[in-house]
C-alpha cells in the first residue's frame, strides 16, 4: 500500500517499495524543487530563519514568485521557489 495515497502498490508495476509509482514521481519532484529554493534560500537566509517567518509572508513570497513564473521571469526558478514557500507555509502551520 503506498504511503501517501494508500493505493495497492502493484509491485510487478510499480518498482517502488513505499510508494505508488505516480506518488513516488511527485515526491522527487517536489524534493527537487525544494532543493533548487533551498540552495539559493539557505544561502540568502540562512538555514532556519524560515521557521520564524509568519504564514502571510510566505505566502505573499510564494505569490510574488507565482506572478513572475507565470511573466515567463527565468531569472531565478520561480515555481521551485514558489513550491518551497508553500511547504514551509505548510509546515510552520502544522508545528
Ligand atoms: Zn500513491
Amino acid at each position: 500500500m503506498c504511503n501517501i495515497c494508500s493505493r495497492f502498490i502493484d509491485h510487478d508495476e510499480d518498482h517502488y517499495e513505499d510508494y505508488c509509482i505516480d506518488c513516488y514521481m511527485l515526491l522527487e519532484t517536489a524534493k527537487r524543487a525544494l532543493a533548487v529554493a533551498r540552495r539559493v534560500g539557505v544561502r540568502r537566509y540562512g538555514p532556519s530563519t524560515w521557521k520564524d517567518v509568519s504564514l502571510r509572508e510566505h505566502v505573499e513570497h510564494a505569490q510574488a514568485h507565482l506572478i513572475n513564473f507565470r511573466a515567463g521571469s527565468i531569472d531565478e526558478d520561480h515555481l521551485a521557489h514558489a513550491i518551497c514557500r508553500l511547504v514551509m507555509t505548510e509546515a510552520n502551520r502544522c508545528n
